[in-house]
This record gives C-alpha cells, structure tokens and sequence, in this order.
C-alpha cells in the first residue's frame, strides 16, 4: 500500500499523536526526494528500528546557495511514493515552502566549525540551511530516531553536532553510502547527469579508492594528491573543489592515514557537482 502523504504540520501532528500515545517509536528520514537506492537504504534501516516510520521530502530552499541548482533539482514525488510502497513506511511528510517557513520566519542555525571546511567551504551558506532544517524536521515529527547517510559524511557530523547542542531527544544513526555496480555514489543529482557523464563519474569513485589503498600503505596526500587530480581531470572532470584527507570526527586536515581517517572529494562534471568520501583505515 501507498503510504499516506502528509502535506500540513498540524496532520503530522494529530498522526505522531496517535502514535506517542501508544507507545510506539518513531523513526524519520529526511530527504529532498527523487529517491534511489540510497534512500531505500535509510527508510529499511529505520524500519527495522522503529515502530513507526515517516520519510520526509522537502527540497530546502535555504540550502542551496545557486538558484539554477535549486531550480533544476529533479522533483519526482509519485515515483517516490512508489518506491516507498515496498519498504512498509506509515507516511510521507511533504510540507509546502510556506509551511516551513512561514512569512516572517527569523532563525537561522549555525554549527562552528564542522561547517568551515569541505562543502562548508565551497558552498557558503549551504550548511546553515541543513542545520535550520534538520532540527525543524526532528521537532516536528517527535521522532526517536533519524536516519542520515554517510554519503553526506560532512552533513551527518553537522546533524550529530547540534542534536548535541541543542539537546534534541533523539539518537543520529549514519548508514553507509550505496554504490551503483561501477562505483558510483548514488544520488538524486546523478539523473542530471548526460549519458556520456555518467560513464565518466565512476572515476572519481576509483581514483580515490586507489588513494585509499596508497595512502594505507603509508603514502601521504602530499605524495600522491598531484596525480589523483590529474587522473580526475584527464577523464572529464571540469573542476575538482576539494580532494582531501581529514580526521572522520572533528573533520581536522590530516596529510597521512590514521584510525577514522577518511578521503572527502567534490568535483564539476558538465555542471554537476559530484560528492564522495571513503574510510581509509
Ligand atoms: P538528499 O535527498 O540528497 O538530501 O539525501 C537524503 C538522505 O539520503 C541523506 O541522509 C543522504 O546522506 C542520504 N543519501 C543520499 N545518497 C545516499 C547514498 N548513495 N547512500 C546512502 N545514503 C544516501
């Protein structure tokens, strides 16, 4: 069955209501839709944690600081209801902008720090709006539980940060990035993706796993980091924004491997920005 859609707060409400009352948990997913795999994965994992399930879609104006990005963000909703009918999810929350932000809507969330660097760095503005999302979304539905993928690595440590911070009863749990059969990252921005860029992005994917192995034999960025960007260039690649190794936790610059570290690369394929990180030990 089609879950039900919810499009208004007050119905999520009166529906997480019922639910409080007795006593079930409930687990959230939040997305921006045009659902894959990746998605998939999150809704599963939440389904099998809680008793109660809502995935959200919402494409948030305030995080995308290009209007053409935001303007040309594939809106597939049906299809996506679709998808879900398989997983068992009991709703789809699916507020309007004006519910979200309602005229006169002031606040702004800000997390130090995590935000400076990587996709904070290269894409100013972008995180504040997540942070002022996510923990609307975590009030609004009361949830026990979010479901975050690592896919978003930088974005998963921004959430955990100010669930923390701001003492949000809920637990954070990252899932692992689910891969198209040649590598490739799955994301809702790969359908924007010509057929002759979608044979080339799985380079980005293999040369970091090939950096990941270097770098595990005791290579440093310093050492290997030239060559990476040229391989990445030479298949296709207009601009990389960042091919970095930093530490999985507080995301700190790092130059060789250690425990938790992790491989971080944005990089412009005909106008899509492609995002990706490893584990390197
Ligand atoms: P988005 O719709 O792109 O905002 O993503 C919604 C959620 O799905 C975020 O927590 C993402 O990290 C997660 N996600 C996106 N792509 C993947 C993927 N390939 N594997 C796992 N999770 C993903």
């Amino acid at each position: 069955m089609i879950a039900p859609i919810e499009r208004t707060l007050t119905g999520l409400r009166a529906q997480t209501a019922v639910w409080r009352k007795a006593g079930e948990t409930i687990g959230v997913v939040p997305t921006m839709g045009a659902l894959h795999q990746g998605h998939l994965s999150l809704a599963r994992a939440a389904r099998a944690a809680c008793d109660r399930v809502i995935v959200t879609i919402f494409v948030n104006p305030k995080q995308f600081n290009n209007p053409d990005d935001l303007e040309n963000y594939p809106r597939t909703e049906e299809e996506d209801a679709r998808k879900l009918e398989s997983i068992g999810v009991d709703l789809i929350y699916v507020p309007s902008g004006d519910e979200m932000y309602p005229s006169g809507f002031a606040t702004t969330v800000h997390v130090d720090g995590l935000t400076d660097m990587l996709c904070g760095a290269t894409r100013p503005g972008h995180f504040d709006g997540v942070a002022t999302i996510v923990p609307k979304l975590f009030l609004q539905t009361s949830a026990d539980q979010a479901f975050f993928g690592e896919k978003d690595y930088q974005q998963l440590q921004v959430v955990r940060r100010l669930a923390r911070d701001l003492d949000i009863p809920i637990d954070v749990i990252g899932c692992p990035t689910i891969r198209e059969e040649d590598g490739l990252a799955m994301s809702s921005r790969n359908l924007l993706l010509s057929d002759r860029s979608r044979i080339k992005a799985p380079v980005l994917a293999e040369v970091m796993n090939d950096m990941a192995e270097r770098l595990k034999s005791g290579a440093t960025m310093t050492a290997i980091q030239d060559e990476a960007r040229t391989r990445i260039l030479a298949a296709g690649f207009n601009e990389i924004d960042y091919l970095e190794l930093r530490d999985g936790s507080d995301l700190s610059l790092l130059d060789a491997a250690k425990p938790d570290a992790r491989l971080f690369a944005a990089a412009w394929l005909a106008g899509v920005r492609l995002i990706d990180n490893i584990a390197v030990e």
